[in-house]
């Protein structure tokens, strides 16, 4: 069975990974894409081999070969575009975060669930072989109890996203929104644990317009007692990143991780001394992809579920109120009301 994609939005993440990752699994590829700008989405379509695009999203929906979306508009689109694919039966791979408020991404859940189809999060980081194998090692004792875990992903905003980000709160402008998110969904699969409480200070550093945060630093409480620390920047053009993990045994270093690329490096430090770990590198949208097709077969589980993209927001959106209100924050766990 092949599995046909339409792509809602036609966006960066798209061109730069995700038309790739379709396209490298033996059994999907890219049939339509749908912009709201007809003749951008032509030159998008020419520019990635794309035979059909579609003027409406309904189009896209109405295309026969079309089985699955991947939704990359930005993301106040997200939630209506997600609704009308899973009504009209199509499985959703949707970007992150997943929606703009907990009640729209508890009903994404509940209205794919309803249709039988699939729901995603492409929270890539955690296909990363460092993640994988951090939750493992972790899992498997290595470092012992885990006390704290530090994140370092503070980045200079390229050019070319310095647009939507920077500039227009009603899409989730903002780096709470944008890599926020992803730190603290890897943390989640790392630890193998929920955040239940958040203290957050944001920063305007002069690259987001007017209160769009361009900085933020948290410290999250996991439900499994450890105390977690993390750092994202839009405007610090010379910081490196990494993610650490401590536990009574051991520490668990890792650099070069927190990115979009299939590389870093691991490091385990306990009493025996200092050594590597060895890592399989893959392409971290390519592991996202061949799951979230094994979830459409049924032989596997999306890398990211619709559940995980609602908890990762819910800590999100906590971190702002944190940040607004100059308070910790619980962090409700209210999925189960949506399930
Ligand atoms: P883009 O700005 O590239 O695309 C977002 C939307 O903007 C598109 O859907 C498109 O609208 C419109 N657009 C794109 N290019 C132009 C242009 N030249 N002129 C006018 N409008 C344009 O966004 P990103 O690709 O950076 O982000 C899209 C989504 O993906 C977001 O939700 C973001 O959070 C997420 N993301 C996830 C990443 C990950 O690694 N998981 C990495 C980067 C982003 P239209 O629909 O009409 O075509």
């Amino acid at each position: 069975m092949t599995i046909g994609f339409g792509l809602i939005g036609a966006s960066n993440i798209a061109q730069a990974h995700m038309i790739a990752a379709i396209r490298s699994q033996p059994d999907s590829d890219v049939v339509s894409v749908y912009s709201s700008h007809p003749e951008r989405g032509r030159e998008f379509a020419q520019a990635n081999n794309i035979v059909h695009v579609a003027n409406t999203l309904d189009d896209l929906l109405k295309h026969p070969a079309v089985q699955a979306v991947y939704i990359s508009t930005t993301n106040e689109l997200h939630y209506e575009q997600a609704l009308a694919s899973a009504k009209a039966g199509k499985h959703v791979l949707c970007e992150k975060p997943l929606a703009m408020t907990l009640d729209q991404a508890r009903r994404m859940i509940k209205i794919c669930q309803q249709n039988n189809v699939v729901l995603a999060t492409n929270h890539h980081l955690r296909n990363a072989a460092s993640h994988r194998t951090m939750r493992q090692l972790i899992a498997d004792g290595a470092i012992g109890q885990p006390i704290a875990a530090r994140v370092f992903h503070a980045v200079y905003l390229p050019p070319h996203l310095q647009g939507w980000r920077l500039t227009n709160p009603n899409a989730g402008a903002g780096v709470v929104l944008d890599i926020t998110v992803h730190d603290v969904d890897t943390l989640r699969f790392v630890l193998n644990a929920e955040p239940t409480e958040v203290t957050c200070l944001t920063q305007h550093f002069g690259m987001g317009a007017g209160v769009i945060e361009d900085g933020a630093m948290a410290i999250f409480r996991f439900d499994n007692g450890v105390i977690a620390q993390t750092h994202e920047g839009f405007t610090t053009k010379y910081a490196s990143n990494g993610f650490e993990v401590h536990g009574t045994e051991g520490s668990l270093i890792a650099k070069k991780v927190m990115q979009q690329a299939p590389i870093g490096e691991v490091m385990l430090r306990n009493a025996d001394g200092e050594r590597m770990i060895e890592l399989q590198h893959e392409n971290l949208y390519e592991v996202g992809m061949r799951r979230f097709i094994g979830a459409i077969k049924g032989t596997d589980t999306p890398s990211a579920s619709g559940a995980d993209g609602f908890a990762s927001l819910a800590a999100a959106l906590a971190c702002l109120e944190s940040a607004n209100n100059r308070q910790t924050v619980t962090i409700p766990n209210l999925l189960s009301a949506a399930l």
